[in-house]
């Protein structure tokens, strides 16, 4: 028995390796593709670019310097950013220019990474067992060493696109601030960036239990308000109470706010999505998430209770998470504040989202105040061709896997796009497990298939984007 349970081991192994054989030769760039951004992605990674302790421009020039020996002109390639710690990297790959360029988005910095708290050094690249690891290796340098390589291939190719593909390699996304590379190239050098339309990160593909389950199409984010509540009073001795106290007061006003939920309700993108998600679930939510996308209310307050995401996605939030009062242990307090921070749906306005806070505050010593400028971006159209493009790029490579519009709840560079008119898309065909994902923390990883998956992936939507139609 154990023999037989051997063979058949050594069989099925011998199977899945032929299968894998067979599969790679179409699914996967030829290898000295793989090899370049093997190459590149190795060297971004190995380059420290912590948003405060490290630099993006050594990977900007070293990305500079192989796209001049791939033969790129030099007035096509641009270096620069903010300041010389902070340099972005823009090339321009012309085409025919019958339609207007595409801009593939990818940012360069990392969130920072401290030797001792990984079990590795984080910014030395290692593929080991199936994945590579380094700070960075998710976020988002896997994306950013692609666009480089693929780039490089089409010029080698000899393709010629119908339209410009710039590759923008930027500054700062984790930091944000005054050195994000995208705001500035906006305000400094629009032309250079100037687009139809971005692909960018935000969109991965999700592997559940070993399964590819879905590749995302990031089309909308939300947005984030902050406010703070403060009552004052006169204050006084604790040892002669008065029924007006401002802890008191803040608290029932924030109980108030603990028992109000914005109103459910989907938009183009967040519909699109549950009748996907609706589509791929075999449980018990199967017909909710389908009648979610058909806008019943009943169905939407299930699945908003089955899943914090799922109620995030379906409605603006808004929650208290900071708390300070009173200023001694025998005192009435003169002073209670709460810091409330919502995430908006992009359809929702400021003034809406403030005005119905002093609604359900309802209490005119309860002061609300906004807290910096809210940066609202509108979503982007569901445009035909992006979909279509994923769609078939994706079904190449991973048949019946479908592509599933989304709308996240965190914030990406594509926002700044958004608001400035140019849509953009986040979508990577990088496919992550659902219960592995490491980025911004220690051992950030991916997986080795993933990653070459994922160029021939882009390689592919980018190419059904700028071909000349027949
Ligand atoms: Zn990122």
């Amino acid at each position: 028995m154990l023999k037989s349970f051997r063979r058949a081991f050594w069989l099925s192994l011998l199977f899945s390796f032929v299968f894998a054989l067979g599969s790679s030769s179409q699914t996967l760039r030829p290898e000295p593709e793989r090899r370049l951004a093997r190459e590149i992605y190795k060297q971004f990674i190995e380059i420290p670019s912590g948003f405060t302790t490290g630099s993006t421009t050594p990977i900007a020039e070293a990305a500079a310097a192989r796209l001049k020996a791939a033969g790129f002109p030099e007035s096509d390639i641009f270096v620069g950013g903010v300041n010389p710690k902070k340099a972005n990297l823009v090339v321009r790959y012309r085409g025919t220019g019958k339609r207007k360029p595409i801009l593939l988005l990818a940012h360069i910095d990392v969130v920072e990474a401290r030797r001792e708290d990984w079990s590795m050094d984080p910014f030395q690249f290692i593929e080991r067992d199936g994945y590579f690891y380094g700070r960075g290796t998710g976020d988002d340098k896997a994306q950013a060493s692609i666009w480089l390589a693929n780039l490089i291939q089409y010029k080698k190719e000899g393709f010629r696109p119908d339209r410009d593909i710039i590759v923008a390699l930027t500054a700062d996304e984790e930091g944000g601030g005054p050195f994000n590379g995208v705001d500035w190239l906006v305000k400094n050098h629009r032309d250079l960036i100037d687009a139809d339309f971005a692909l960018n990160e935000g969109g991965w593909g999700e592997i559940i239990n070993g399964r590819h389950v879905a590749n995302y199409l990031q089309v909308a984010e939300k947005y984030v308000m902050n406010f703070r509540l403060e009552v004052r009073n006169k204050g006084g001795h604790s040892s002669l109470p008065v029924p007006d106290n401002a802890i008191y007061r803040l608290a029932r006003a924030l109980t108030r706010l603990s028992d109000f939920a914005f109103p459910l309700k989907t938009n183009e993108v967040t519909a699109a999505y549950f009748r996907q998600m609706g589509e791929i679930e075999s449980g018990p939510l199967k017909q909710d998430l389908l009648q979610v996308a058909a806008g019943s209310q009943e169905s939407m307050q299930r699945v908003a209770a089955a899943s914090p995401a799922w109620n995030a996605t379906l409605r603006t939030t808004c929650v208290a998470t900071l708390l300070e009062g009173g200023h001694a242990m025998n005192a009435l307090p003169q002073l209670a504040a709460a810091t409330v921070n919502c995430r908006v749906l992009p359809e929702d306005s400021p003034q809406y989202v403030e005005a119905t806070l002093r609604k359900v505050l309802a209490d005119d010593q309860v002061s609300l105040k906004a807290l910096g400028e809210p940066e609202a971006g509108p979503p982007s159209p569901l445009r035909n061709d992006v979909l279509e493009a994923a769609r078939r790029a994706t079904s190449a490579i991973w048949p019946g896997v479908p592509v599933v519009p989304n709308m996240v709840m965190g914030a990406t560079d594509g926002k700044r796009l958004r608001m400035e008119g140019i849509p953009a898309y986040g979508i990577q065909g990088i496919f992550i497990d659902r219960d592995d994902i490491r980025f911004h923390g220690r051992d950030e990883r991916i997986l080795v298939q993933s990653f070459y998956e994922g160029q021939a992936f882009l390689y592919d939507v980018v190419k059904f984007l700028s071909s000349p139609s027949s």
